[in-house]
């Protein structure tokens, strides 16, 4: 070969050498798409920091878990529409969204982005094991009832996504090893009767309470407020199965001024239900932008009401508050439950959180 060929050749082979180990400008990896409904929602992992939120970094008086953030069931009246729309800034901010994906992400009004674009919380069983220790550092090695983990604060954690990724099923997986502990669980959904062998574990060894939230029978009426949430018949099915396989459960309600509280306590009775909480709808700001059109829609009637109950604040009026603990206990007496027993006898301070508590 002629030395002017070979210098060729091995210009040639450095050239392709670099270009095989070219460094790319740095720019921070963009979201992976994990999954996607024909319909158009989009399942994305999102790695955290740390999945189980401590007392001190919400604000309440419990540990909260969310697997995920953003929910397909879609209730007008849901709070934890600006987390997602949080969460959505933060990656944009750093660079993992870009200007386009971040629109889309957001949606036209900003609060169907929660319905339609889900995060999937990655690797979190091994987030999980660092937040555990850090946990029973925390409350240390006997576990005060005063220190519970919920899990399902801000998003359900057996909406649809949880078929397809078991993310729930894992970390319940994970808390059946542990001892002592005081778990509470809140869904609307029936996949949590999938799991009633995991129940049972975590039964053995921990206190345990499984909230099916379910705030009407009226099937017509539930479609205008929860999206694509299961019908009530189904979710009092789940109820009966977990009652029947001895775990611990009961409803959870939020009183909306619309529904029927007395049907509900009736309902709950005859699923075998331990016991019914039940307190007042919370209307936080960001919840108002998604329930008021709704009720303007379909209840027009009610509109001046609800105006002028949560006027200039996100509870009622304290009468109102007042009158409504009476009724339940009420209720809760007439049918047989533990009366004057709620979530924050349970788990401390109010379970819907305040702005800075919904750290997801
Ligand atoms: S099920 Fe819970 S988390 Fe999901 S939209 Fe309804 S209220 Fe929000």
């Amino acid at each position: 070969m002629a030395a002017g060929e070979r210098e060729a050749k091995s210009a040639k082979r450095s050239r392709q050498l670099q270009l095989l180990t070219a460094v790319p400008p740095y720019r921070p990896t963009a979201l992976p798409i994990l999954d996607e409904r024909l319909r158009g929602t989009k399942f994305v992992a999102l790695e955290p920091k740390s999945v189980l939120n401590s007392p001190q970094q919400t604000g309440v008086d419990f540990w909260s878990l969310n697997p995920y953030i953003g929910c397909e069931f879609g209730c007008t009246y849901c709070y934890a529409r600006y987390a997602h729309r949080y969460t959505v800034e933060r990656a944009h901010d750093g660079g993992r969204l870009s200007d386009a994906e971040f629109h889309e992400f957001r949606g036209p009004h900003g609060w169907e982005a929660f319905e339609k674009r889900v995060f999937v919380k990655d690797r979190l069983l091994s987030v999980l094991e660092g937040d555990l220790r850090r946990y029973f550092r925390s409350v240390g090695p006997t576990v005060h009832p005063s220190a519970p983990i919920v899990i399902g604060t801000a998003t359900d954690p057996y909406q649809p996504a949880e078929r397809r990724f078991r993310l729930t099923r894992g970390i319940l997986e994970r808390l059946a090893r542990c001892e002592g502990l005081n778990i509470g669980i809140i869904t609307k959904s029936p996949l949590i009767a999938r799991d009633t062998d995991v129940l049972r574990r975590i039964q053995q060894r921990s206190d345990l309470a499984v909230h099916i939230s379910l705030n009407t029978v009226d099937v017509s009426l539930i479609r205008h407020v929860e999206a694509r949430s299961p019908m009530p018949a189904v979710r009092l099915r789940a109820l009966k199965r977990l009652a029947d396989a001895g775990v611990h459960v009961g409803l959870i309600v939020t009183v909306l001024y619309v529904l029927d509280l007395e049907a509900l306590f009736q309902a709950a009775r005859e699923a075998g239900a331990r016991f019914v909480h039940a307190g007042p709808l919370r209307l936080y700001s960001a919840v108002r932008d998604r329930f008021l059109p709704m009720l303007e829609a379909q209840f027009p009637h009610l509109v001046a009401r609800y105006r002028r109950a949560y006027e200039g604040r996100s509870g009622v009026p304290r009468d109102y508050a007042r009158a409504l603990a009476a009724r339940i206990k009420q209720l809760q007496a007439r049918f047989g439950f533990p009366v004057n027993e709620g979530m924050a006898d349970r788990y401390g301070r109010r379970l819907a959180p305040a702005q800075g508590e919904l750290r997801l």
